[in-house]
């Protein structure tokens, strides 16, 4: 009996009315794969009859009525499919003339593959790998794997009565079926959860998913973190009407550095023909000219093949940039909003913003400048809330790696269970900091 116990401890046989036979693991083959076989009975004195509920009190009500054999797949060891070939007790009724069969918790019924496998699968995919693969490891056809995955998505769905205080929202490019082929996402921005993936990035289709959320809920939320997407805008002033809008601060100096980049080009191309020597340092030294003015090292001197002479970073940018007048002075203004938003500096960034009014601008520049005023209020409260879209951004990325994982998806219901169980199964340990840039200077 000793070694039976040990068999059924180290396989994860917790149901304690299955009994190992006399030779318990047996190997077999079967199609190439070499299996491990465990035998064993189930059996078990029922309680009451399955079909009328009549209660068992002696052999006048149930009686053991033979045995099925089932066989399930059972767990894995050492990379070698274990089965466990299950003859189940048959019960018989004598009040209602019927039969069924023992039930255990290993597996559900009408199953072959034990709960253990699928708990597996369901951890399997939260990594970032095919699910053929997963199947092929653990010894299931893909479209089991494809099953649990939409089982275990379905009971982690949000329950469409609650959201958190402080949303982060984005979109990631999604399957092709979706029109537009963008869809929609959103996390607790304060502690970098996944609450949802909507299929269809499109106004519309976002008003009707949020308001699905009772009023209640959405009057609860505090903040929305976003990039400078118009529709976003509107969504939060229709859903949730005493959130703040927090604008991204990647994005804002995102904005400015494409516009001081165009900029660039634009100088670049003008001096092609005329001053090749200077065409080639735009070109080669892009990313000077998008640095901060003050991360530019302007202590070490070192010899550059495109300079003559001994030069430093901030030589060579300052060089760059007063190749051109206009670019000059896009430069110096960008330069001076970066530096008020590192700063957390707002009245600097808002006064900046109001003498560039005075200047003449490339139309990029403009743009940008012009969609800062627009988005003013909304820019404030980045240089006062913590808050930002990196978390969610992170998550793009992933979401880009399980996707090329799968060599693509074309279901979209597959993709947000996938997504789901990768971001919602996990109970993350990640502290959450201070809400407000004053509190966290306090600490
Ligand atoms: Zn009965």
């Amino acid at each position: 009996m000793a070694h039976t116990h040990y068999i059924k401890k180290l396989l994860h046989i917790k149901d304690p009315n299955i009994y190992l036979s006399e030779v318990p693991v047996t190997r077999e083959k079967k199609k190439d794969q070499e299996y491990l076989v465990v035998h064993g009975k189930l059996t078990y004195r029922p309680s009451c009859c399955k079909v009328c509920g009549v209660k068992n009190t002696s052999s006048q009500d149930l009686i053991k009525h033979g045995t099925k054999c089932s066989t399930l797949t059972l767990t894995h060891v050492n990379f070698q499919p274990v089965l466990l070939r299950l003859k189940k007790q048959r019960f018989l009724c004598k009040h209602c003339n019927s039969t069924f069969i023992a039930e255990t918790s290993l597996v559900d019924r009408h199953c072959f593959i034990s709960n253990l496998i699928k708990t597996t699968i369901a951890m399997e995919l939260k990594e970032t790998q095919s699910m053929t693969l997963i199947a092929q490891h653990l010894s299931v056809s893909p479209p089991t794997v494809i099953r649990v995955m939409r089982q275990v998505g379905e009971t982690l769905e949000p329950n469409n009565q609650e959201l958190p205080q402080h949303l982060s929202i984005d979109e990631f490019k999604s399957v092709k079926d979706v029109s537009g082929a963008m869809s929609f996402l959103f996390i607790n921005a304060s502690t970098h959860r996944l609450t949802d993936v909507v299929e269809n990035r499109q106004l519309p289709y976002l008003l009707d998913y949020f308001m699905r959320y009772p009023v209640e809920a959405r009057n609860k939320v505090k903040t929305v973190t976003m990039d400078m997407y118009s529709p976003y805008t509107q969504l939060v002033i229709d859903c949730f009407p005493y959130a703040k809008i927090i604008i991204d601060r990647f994005h804002i100096v995102q904005h400015m550095n494409r516009a001081l980049n165009s900029e660039r080009i634009k100088v670049m191309n003008e001096l092609r023909y005329t001053r090749p020597r200077d065409y080639r340092k735009l070109k080669k030294q892009w990313k000077l000219v998008l640095k901060n003015e003050d991360d530019l090292d302007f202590s070490c001197y070192f010899t550059h093949r495109l300079y003559e002479g001994a030069v430093t970073e901030k030589m060579m940018a300052d060089y760059l940039v007063q190749l051109d007048p206009k670019l000059e002075c896009v430069y110096a203004l960008f330069n001076q909003l970066k530096w008020a938003l590192e700063h957390r500096n707002f009245k600097r960034f808002k006064s900046y913003l109001e003498e560039s009014k005075k200047c003449t601008l490339p139309r990029k520049a403009r743009t940008v400048l012009q969609t800062f005023e627009k988005h003013l209020e909304a820019i404030k409260n980045a240089f006062v809330y913590t808050l930002s879209n990196g978390p969610i951004e992170g998550m793009n990325n992933k979401i880009k790696n399980i996707k090329r994982s799968g060599y693509g998806y074309r279901n979209f219901y597959n993709l947000r269970a996938r997504l789901l169980i990768s971001y919602r199964l996990t109970t993350s340990n990640y502290q959450p900091r201070a809400l407000y840039f004053e509190d966290e200077k306090a600490v």
